[in-house]
């Protein structure tokens, strides 16, 4: 089969031919539909920290090709979403519930051959079917959307409550598209990129701000007399969390959901002084998964708005090379 495969750092992604695998007893094989780009994907090969000839992605949507023994409810062609972790089930984390923190994960498109390629051998556990009505391009958009909706939960932002939504990339844009649905009284997106700033008006934002210009603090001020009660930090580079704290309302909550790799400073004094609640927001949960998906296949939130590309296996390294320094993309998928 085709792979699409790492190489070394800041190296284009290369095609090559790879034997197709195989379902062992327990393991089922997709082949795959969709595969969007992530930013850490771009990030692990900008910076290396992967081996060479490594399969990324891992948001992806698939039919089943080959069913393993043993393995039951699956038949050949199910469509598929699939869940990138597959955690170990015996560490304390799994035993409590809290698979999300699984000491011992294994990610999909990471230390497990991923969906740059046209199948993948993997586990059922990791395989829901997908619901009638949800197309596959939506599909692969479930997995940042779960990271948006989980993002929603750590902040407990109840309706009627203002927010801001610092970055609208991927991530920002389904955190906003999350803020409307749960009936946030105001939306304000602070985007540096006219083109992510259209998409984050598609996505529910109230208004949309350059924060190389305006405040997002001052234009949301201007339409509900007050400062956000949640911050969601979506970009991830250093001095972004000491911003959102300046942001924030006295007692207001902030949300991190930008991966910054490197070290940052905050102000301590500036935080407890305006007693501001710091929250990180990583994970996903399986329900959050399940919720995603039908809410997505009903039609009730779109993803549509920000997938801006899609392109065939032969065209993707360029398209993932090219977003490293977007201009008009936002969600890039492959499609098969
Ligand atoms: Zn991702
Ligand atoms: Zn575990």
């Amino acid at each position: 089969m085709k792979a699409c495969v790492f190489k070394a750092p800041g190296a284009p992604l290369e095609i090559i031919e790879v034997p197709d695998p195989k379902a062992g007893p327990g393991e089922v094989v997709v082949r795959v539909k969709n595969c969007g780009i992530c930013g850490s994907d771009l990030h692990a090969a900008q910076y290396g920290v992967l081996p060479s000839g490594t399969i990324m992605g891992h948001e992806f949507s698939a039919v089943v090709d080959e069913v393993g023994n043993g393995v039951t409810g699956f038949e050949l062609g199910d469509p598929v979403m699939v869940v990138p972790m597959i955690n170990c089930g015996v560490c304390e984390f799994c035993r409590s519930g809290q698979a999300l923190l699984c000491t011992r994960q294994t990610g999909i498109g990471f230390e497990a051959p991923g969906a740059y390629a046209e199948k993948v051998r993997t586990r059922p556990e990791v395989l829901l079917k997908m619901p009638p009505g949800l197309s596959h391009r939506a599909a692969a958009t479930v997995e940042p959307v779960v990271v948006g909706l989980h993002g929603l939960h750590r902040s407990k932002l109840l309706a009627g409550e203002t927010c801001v939504v610092m970055g609208a990339g991927p991530i920002g844009l389904v955190t906003t598209m999350w803020a409307r649905f749960a009936g946030a009284r105001a939306v304000v997106v602070s985007e540096m990129a006219e083109g992510r700033r259209a998409m984050a008006l598609k996505m529910g934002a109230d208004a949309v701000v350059n924060p190389r210009e305006q405040s997002p603090v001052k234009e949301l001020v201007k339409m509900t007399g007050d400062g956000p009660d949640v911050v969601f930090e979506c970009i991830g580079v250093p001095g972004t969390i000491g911003e959102a704290i300046r942001y924030v309302r006295k007692g207001g909550r902030v949300v991190v959901l930008g991966a910054c790799p490197e070290n940052d400073t905050i102000s301590p004094m500036r935080a407890l002084k305006r007693e501001v609640d710091l929250r990180f927001s990583a994970g996903a949960e399986l329900r959050e998964f399940e919720t995603a998906m039908a809410l997505l296949a009903s039609g009730r939130i779109s993803t549509e708005p920000m997938i801006t590309h899609v392109v065939g296996i032969d065209d993707f390294p360029r398209a993932f090379t090219a977003l490293s320094h977007p201009t008009d993309q936002c969600k890039v998928m492959l499609e098969f």
